[in-house]
Formats: C-alpha cells, structure tokens, sequence
C-alpha cells in the first residue's frame, strides 16, 4: 500500500513522478491511496463556509477556481476524452456547485455538509491519478472508499470501525486489486453504516492508508510525502533539521501527537495492531532511504531522536481554594476537561498545585466556571509544548541537562519528564516557541 500527499498529487507532472514510484510495485498488486491535490481541501472548507454565510458569489468563484486547477491536470495528463475521467471529473464538478447553491439555499451549514464538501478533493484526484497511470499504459481502477473505510456519524472528526472495514475491503477492494495492475482509492473520506458520506480528520489520509494497508494485509505501509522521512524538527521551523533512520510506533505516534505533521498520530493503530512496518519517503527524491517506523521492541539507539512543536496552547495552573490547604484533589480537573471531551495534553504536579495544558480552541467559560467551583484557578493563554522525544529517556543520567541549558534566557513554564520513556515536555510561552526549538536543536543536533 502506497499513500501519496497532496503535494505528491499536485499537478500533472506531480503525478506522473507517482506513477514512476508505483512501478517498482508493478506486478506486486500495488494499491495506492491519494490525498486531494494541494491546497484544494482548504479551498473546499473555505467554499462550504462562503455557503454557510451566503455568500453565493464567493462559493462559484471559488468552485470555478477548483475547476479549473482539474481540468488543467486532466488536459496536461493528455489521454483523449472517450479515455480520459472527463466525464467523471465534470459531473463531481457540477456535483460540487449544486451543493454550494443548495447550501446557500438552506442558509445553514452543518458538519454533514461541510464533509459532504471536503470529500470531493480525493474524489476528484483520485480520478485524475487513475487517469496517469492509464496514460503511462496501466490497467487501473478508481475504488471509491466509501464503500469500504466506514466509520461512525461524528462528522468532520469520523472514527473508523475497523471490523466492518475489514469485512468491505475484502467485499469491495480486494476484487479489484484482483482483476487490476494498480487500484486508487481516496484517502480521508468514509461513510457511516447508513451510507452518509464522513472524513476522519484532516490530514486522515495518512490513516486511510493504514486501515487499508492493515485490512489487506499489505507486508508495508508507504507514506510519500515532500520530506525524506520523519526529520530531527519540521523543517519550516529548523532548516538544518536532518532525517531520523528509525522509529518505533510509539515514538512515531508521540511525535505526530505532540505537532509533527509528516504522518497522522492515528495513523500508527493499524499498522501497530498487524505489525505492519510503515516507511515515509519522498516523492520528489524517492531514491533517499526515508523513515522506518519499527514495532516496539525493536533496537534503535537511546536519546532524544527528535523535537516537535505544539501551538495553541493554554495552561491552567490549578491551587486550592483554601489557601491553607496542603494537598489538592485534582482528580475533580480532570473530570471536568473529560465532560467536555477536552484532551489533556500534558499535567505537572507537586503537592497542592498542577499546572495541566490543554489545547486553548477546545478551552471555554463554562470549563472555567467547573474548575473555579473547586479551585483557585489561574490561566496562561499563548502557550507552547516543546517536545523532546527518543527512546529510553526515563532512566538516562543528564538527558535532559543539553536541552535546558539551551533554552538560556527562554522562561520555561514546566517540564513534564520521567512518565513516559519516549517523550519530555517542555512548556513555554508561544512567542518564544520557534526560538526554543532552534536552540535546543542546536545544541542537540547541530
Ligand atoms: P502530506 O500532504 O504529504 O500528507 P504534510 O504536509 O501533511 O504532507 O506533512 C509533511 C510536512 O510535515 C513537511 O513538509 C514538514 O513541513 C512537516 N513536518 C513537521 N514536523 C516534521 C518532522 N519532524 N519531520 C518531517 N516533517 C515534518
Ligand atoms: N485532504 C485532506 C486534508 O487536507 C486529507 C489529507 O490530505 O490527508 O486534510
Ligand atoms: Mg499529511
């Protein structure tokens, strides 16, 4: 199973450097799983909201743009129309607008709808890299996913039910991986058992194919993208950031958890649940060795292999609301984030104080109010967690010594070590974050 981002599918010649990739599968029965080309699921989101708000003008405008940016690949792709999606790619298009004037229509957006939006990126690219293989001379066949990656009804956020994939995959794919040299099926997109369509989360895709790697019995989970692997830091941040060789799934799944976008942290529980291996590679130098994410268990080097970045934080420090208090119950804190399905990312506790952090979008007045009823409550907004994350870090003398010493000047809020053996947190105002990163990569890596 090979899975291919949306800058790996951006255009034409994005896509035929994909068919280049495949064919050191051709023979092997190669399913590939592809995300929307780039940048359309954020053009798709943004044209459900111009809807929602009524803005007509600005949803045909942008479904035009959309259109556009297709039907430019599929001419570039150069197969002839009775050949050629185009008939495909044209009806999901009309498909798209009727949605966008019936939802400016009703003058209400709801979460349905807004998946209803975002499934048509992988529908439509999926089409066009049908297309580039059947132009490189393959026997391909588009799958539509929905019929087999079935998940719940929690629209925009859907979990897949991983039994009942099983049961379709071997209903509805793997025919088609039968009777075909190289089957396409979209990433991201699901439906419910009632037949609604659903997406799984952005940037899902990365999961679709897993669930679709893990549900055929794939010997390996590809994840192509436009980095040589998992690197030391994202790349954006740290420029000087280099490739980590090897992972283990729990290492892999705290990084993509603690803010490393190269791979989805769901990504992770199907391969971990077959003992698949998953490799990140990329598809612009698919020739440099890439990532290999290792069951647990397996040998990899002790230390810290690399460090994330997790914005949007906010921090509640938490004390009694009795100052004389010498011990605090903070079981009653966690409750209340539980209530409202807010994730606790990370506590410190010391005898009648926690300071616990949580993702500020997920933070309301009502969560307040519920803690306030049993603490003396404090909040720091614009936080950071900086993540160091390695292997054996629970018992290693002078670990985390290099990373404090430099940070410098940098205030440090918390450090959260010695719960895990992957993973030490770092907690630090948001505008000194990148900086933060920078400098212990620097004194870590460089
Ligand atoms: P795709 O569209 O292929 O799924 P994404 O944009 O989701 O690609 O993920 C790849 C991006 O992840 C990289 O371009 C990089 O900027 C970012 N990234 C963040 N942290 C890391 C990291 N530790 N290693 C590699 N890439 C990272
Ligand atoms: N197209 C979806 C997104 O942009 C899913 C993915 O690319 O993985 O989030
Ligand atoms: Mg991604």
């Amino acid at each position: 199973m090979l899975k291919f981002g949306g800058t790996s599918v951006k255009d034409a010649e994005a896509m035929r450097r994909v068919v280049g990739i495949v064919q050191r599968e051709r023979g092997n029965r190669p399913v590939v799983v592809t995300s929307a080309c780039a940048g359309i699921t954020d053009m798709l989101l943004s044209t459900a909201r111009s809807c929602g708000a009524g803005d007509l003008n600005g949803a045909l405008q942008n479904v035009r743009e959309i259109r556009q940016r297709h039907l430019e690949i599929l001419h570039a792709l150069g197969l002839p129309p009775e050949r050629s999606c185009q008939e495909g790619l044209t009806t999901l298009l009309d498909e798209l607008e009727q949605l966008a004037r019936g939802v400016v229509l009703l003058g209400e957006l709801t979460p349905r709808m807004l998946d209803a939006f975002a499934s048509f990126g992988e529908r439509l690219s999926s089409l066009l890299l049908g297309d580039a293989f059947r132009a490189a001379g393959w026997d391909a066949a588009v799958a539509d996913s929905r019929q087999f990656i079935i998940t719940d009804s929690n629209f925009v956020n859907a979990s897949p039910l991983m039994p009942e994939i099983d049961a379709r995959v071997a209903e509805h794919l793997a025919p088609l991986v039968q009777h075909h040299e190289v089957v396409v099926a979209q990433g991201f997109i699901g439906c419910t058992l009632q037949g609604i369509t659903t997406t799984i989360g952005r940037g899902g895709s990365d999961h679709t194919g897993a669930l679709v790697g893990a549900a055929l019995r794939a010997t390996e989970i590809q994840i192509w993208t436009d980095v040589s692997g998992i690197l030391t830091a994202d790349p954006r941040a740290v420029p000087q950031a280099v490739v980590v060789p090897h992972v283990t799934f729990t290492e892999a799944r705290e990084l993509a958890w603690f803010g490393a976008k190269v791979i989805h942290p769901d990504t992770i529980v199907p391969a971990v649940e077959r003992a698949i291996p998953v490799v990140i590679k990329n598809s612009i130098r698919p020739n440099d060795a890439g990532t290999c994410i290792l069951p647990d268990g397996s040998s990899v080097p002790c230390g810290i292999h690399s460090i994330t970045m997790k914005r949007g934080m906010l921090s509640v420090m938490l004390g009694p609301r009795d100052p004389r208090a010498t011990s605090l119950g903070f079981q009653k804190a966690l409750e209340t984030f539980a209530a409202h399905n807010l994730t606790v990312q990370c506590a410190a506790v010391a005898e009648a104080r926690a300071i616990i952090t949580v993702e500020s979008a997920g933070f309301s007045d009502v969560i307040l109010a519920g803690l306030e009823a049993n603490y003396a409550v404090e909040l720091m907004p614009e936080m950071a967690v900086i993540g160091l994350i390695g292997a054996g870090l629970r018992n290693q003398p002078g670990i985390i010594s290099t990373p404090l010493s430099a940070l410098g000047a940098i205030p440090i809020s918390f450090v959260v070590a010695g719960s895990s053996d992957h993973i030490i947190l770092l907690g630090v105002a948001e505008h000194h974050a990148t900086e933060a990163l920078q400098q212990t990569h620097r004194a870590l890596f460089e």
